[in-house]
């Protein structure tokens, strides 16, 4: 049996939290987790935003390894996310594991040494055999291309970066965005702000979450009874695999349900028949996120918001003109649009074979085969990787699975002594051609934006199947896709 490999994973949030757990206990000894961050907990840390919130059920967003029946809501808040991961932590002691604090700005693949050369911030480095990206599709927010923007007099953030340090109170505040982050939060600063407008792009499919405190008792009871936990897991995520995935499969009667329930809402708390109008989108459900919230609708309603969709033109020292030569005048920009996800728009510049870089192989898209490996960077693997993606249940589910896989993949390295495993070319991109034509056929295909393709409208962020299916594809490694030596 030889030495296992070092392994160095960038990001300590919820995929890369879960990797060093399963790595320790498979008796890997030399792993360490780097995060900018000075807390773990990846995208439930930065985004702090008022009532940001998991828009999951939380049984199924939380580890199958931890699970916990003492929520307080069947979509917690992301505070009670964060202390679950922290405590997480603690409990399969992989704190020692991390280096918080601690950017990494580059990774250099060394070809005749087998390692990987991490540059980090504070201008030293670190080497490892293994390196893995828990970075995910969500890492930077991103900004929109509108004229004017830096000319803004006042203070202006990103959802996902909340300065908290700006008092909102009696203040005219301006929001961007009507996104899955914007429709939590809108609802949350309607009371104190003395006007909002809310700049929408594109209206959204919105259901109801129906979201409730559970009772002690009922929360005492799922924590005591394993059985009961496990029973509720599977409950939900048979519901999502099944009735929730039917919507993207093209499923008739179960598009009809969720367009339905997503009209009823419309129907019923939205009073006047021209903003009703307004939020109705004219594209396929299921091209962009569905939105599980039924509080947004209401809060539009307030006298002291207003919803613009006349496009903006630029912005100004004092306000947002639209194309019809309005200028509204705002304290305050509060910028909810997004992600630069598309082009998994990493911090970290990740350098493979032959010196390649890995945002210049990916310039028309992110490729890789599974979501978990992609060619030309050897020892390099993913979790939430390209294509890998759901609109419909946990994206822990299909983290879980790549975790396993990924122990599959290295498992040669301590048993035959191997130092170098890579993906075959072709194996990717036979397999790309298979899932791109898959989700040519997709609604997130259909006419509509989002942040799961790019602007020629490849698809780098979904993946086309059912989470079965993804389950299925990574129960075994298929080694004559592989080059290992
Ligand atoms: P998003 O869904 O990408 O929404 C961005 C919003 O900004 C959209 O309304 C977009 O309009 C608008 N926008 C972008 N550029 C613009 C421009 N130049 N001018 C005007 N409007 C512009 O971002 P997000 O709301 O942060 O959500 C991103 C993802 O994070 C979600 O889809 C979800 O996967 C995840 N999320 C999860 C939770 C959770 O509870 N688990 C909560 C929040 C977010 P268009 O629609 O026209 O592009």
């Amino acid at each position: 049996m030889a030495q296992k490999p070092t392994v160095a994973i960038i990001g300590a949030g919820f995929s890369g939290v879960g990797m060093a757990i399963k790595l320790k206990q498979a008796g890997y000894d030399q792993i360490t987790v780097f995060d900018k961050a000075p807390k773990v907990g990846g995208t439930w840390y930065w985004n702090t935003y008022p009532g940001c919130a998991c828009d999951v059920p939380i049984q199924l967003y939380s580890y199958s390894f931890a699970p916990s029946g003492l929520w307080s809501h069947q979509y917690p808040r992301a505070p009670e996310i964060q202390a679950y991961i922290e405590k997480v932590v603690d409990d399969f002691a992989v704190r020692p594991l991390l280096r918080l604090n601690t950017e990494v700005k580059s990774a250099s693949w060394n070809d005749s040494a087998k390692v990987w050369r991490l540059e980090l911030a504070d201008g030293t480095s670190h080497k490892a055999n293994i390196l893995v990206s828990a970075l995910g599709q969500l890492d930077i927010p991103k900004w929109p291309e509108i004229a004017g923007r830096n000319a803004f007099a006042g203070p202006s953030f990103h959802s996902a970066r909340w300065n908290w340090d700006v008092d909102l109170k009696g203040k005219r505040v301006a929001v961007i965005g009507n996104g899955g982050s914007a429709v939590q939060f809108i609802p949350e600063i309607t009371n104190d702000v003395a006007q909002l407008d809310v700049y929408q792009r594109t209206p959204n499919y919105l259901v109801p979450r129906n979201d409730r405190e559970v009772p002690m008792e009922e929360r005492e009871r799922l924590a005591n009874n394993p059985w009961l936990l496990k029973a509720s897991r599977e409950l939900i995520y048979w519901r999502s695999d099944t009735l929730f995935w039917g919507v993207f499969k093209g499923s008739k009667w179960r598009v009809g349900l969720f367009e339905n329930a997503a009209k009823k809402l419309r129907d019923d708390q939205i009073a006047d028949p021209a903003l009703r109008a307004k939020l109705t989108p004219d594209y396929p459900i299921g091209c962009k996120r569905i939105l599980i919230c039924d509080t947004y609708y209401p809060a539009l309603q307030r006298p002291n918001v207003s919803l613009i969709t006349d496009p903006i033109e630029r912005i100004e020292q004092g306000a947002i003109v639209t194309n019809d030569a309005t200028a509204r005048p705002s304290d305050v920009i509060i910028y909810a649009t997004g992600f630069d996800a598309s082009h998994f728009g990493w911090s970290v510049d990740i350098v493979g074979q032959g010196g390649a870089h890995l945002k210049d192989v990916w310039r028309d898209g992110p490729e890789a085969y599974l979501g978990v490996m992609t060619a030309g960077f050897p020892n390099f693997l993913m979790l939430y990787g390209p294509n890998t993606n759901l609109g419909h249940t946990s994206i822990l589910y299909m983290v879980e699975r790549q975790i396993e896989y990924a122990l599959k993949l290295l498992a040669p390295m301590s048993e035959t002594g191997a130092s170098r495993l890579e993906v075959r070319a072709d194996a990717q991109a036979r397999f790309n051609r298979l899932i791109q034509a898959e989700l040519k056929a997709s609604p997130w295909a259909t006419a509509c934006n989002s942040w799961y393709k790019t602007e020629t409208g490849k698809i780098t962020n979904n993946w086309p199947r059912s989470t079965q299916d993804y389950a299925k594809a990574l129960k075994q490694v298929e080694w004559s896709h592989y080059a290992i030596a």
